[in-house]
């Protein structure tokens, strides 16, 4: 048995607004924490009111990156330039890989009156940054569930105790959602070498042999390690894991573009502008 990750840095999300005017909590992807590589950005959209997020995200770009939406209550509609389009629903997954270029609209739907999501970037490796575009939908019979006691893991992407997720990805991706009941505790490997992280989206819990404590809204970026250890609090504990190795190449961002130089952002506002993106 290895070392136990810590701690290295804590974080908070901030509130933003972005789309047509979506109100949302920014986690990764702001002037606090640029990125985590290979990860750009993380968008918690969580709200009660439709008036924080029915403006939605109309029609958009992007190239050189991987969006991840992952929704646990409310509803999402998505339509892009290459004709694809369709609904997430609760606990839907939507891997899509923007590669080259993809135009579409994420619009919510107001079905009940809550919403609860996430939005994740992550960046495609130069050699992968212009490939073709593809979409993976997952629906929830599509994910598998890993449930002990006190534990329920939704195992996206990477494995959880032997059983994998089914997103194919460029790379070694893991994303779990596990909730921890109070008083449990949640143990998982994760590849030293690799970038990883937590986020709190319920409750709280303590972290790390040190047993650093850390409460909903908290992301967790940990030092190196072999393996994750959380201990879940009185009201237990719900987090997001995130897990891939860092690409360790050079970063430019524009709005919606992860290229590797500003020369690249620039000729990718270009070809939208000249509708040659997609
Ligand atoms: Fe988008």
């Amino acid at each position: 048995m290895g070392a136990t990750r810590e701690i290295e840095r804590l974080v908070r999300g901030y509130a933003s607004r972005d789309g047509a005017g979506v109100n949302l909590t920014r986690v990764i992807g702001s002037p606090a924490l640029d990125h985590v590589d290979p990860f750009m950005l993380l968008d918690e959209l969580r709200s009660d009111d439709p008036d924080d997020y029915i403006a939605g995200f109309p029609e958009h770009p992007h190239r050189g990156i991987e969006t991840i939406t992952y929704m646990i209550d409310g509803g999402f509609r998505h339509r892009d330039s290459r004709g694809g389009g369709g609904l997430l629903g609760p606990g839907c997954v939507q891997w899509m890989t923007a590669g080259r270029g993809i135009v579409h609209s994420e619009m919510p739907e107001v079905a009940g009156r809550s919403l609860w999501g996430y939005q994740l970037w992550l960046s495609l490796p130069t050699k992968d940054k212009m490939i073709e575009p593809r979409y993976q939908h997952m629906d929830p019979k599509d994910i598998p569930v890993v449930e002990t006691s006190g534990l329920r893991v939704v195992v996206i992407s990477g494995s959880f105790q032997g059983t994998d997720g089914h997103a194919l990805t460029r790379f070694p991706v893991t994303y779990l959602d596990a909730r921890v009941s109070a008083g449990a505790a949640f143990e998982c490997p994760v590849v030293s070498g690799e970038s990883c992280m937590l986020y709190v989206h319920s409750g709280e819990g303590t972290l790390g042999a040190a047993r650093k404590p850390v409460r909903r809204g908290d992301l967790a970026i940990l030092a190196k390690g072999d393996s994750v250890v959380l201990s879940a609090g009185p009201n237990g504990c719900g987090f997001l894991l995130l897990a891939a190795r860092p690409n360790n190449e050079p970063v430019a961002r524009g709005g919606p573009f992860v290229m590797n130089t500003p020369e690249e952002i620039r000729q990718a506002f270009r070809d939208y502008r000249d509708g040659t993106l997609f």
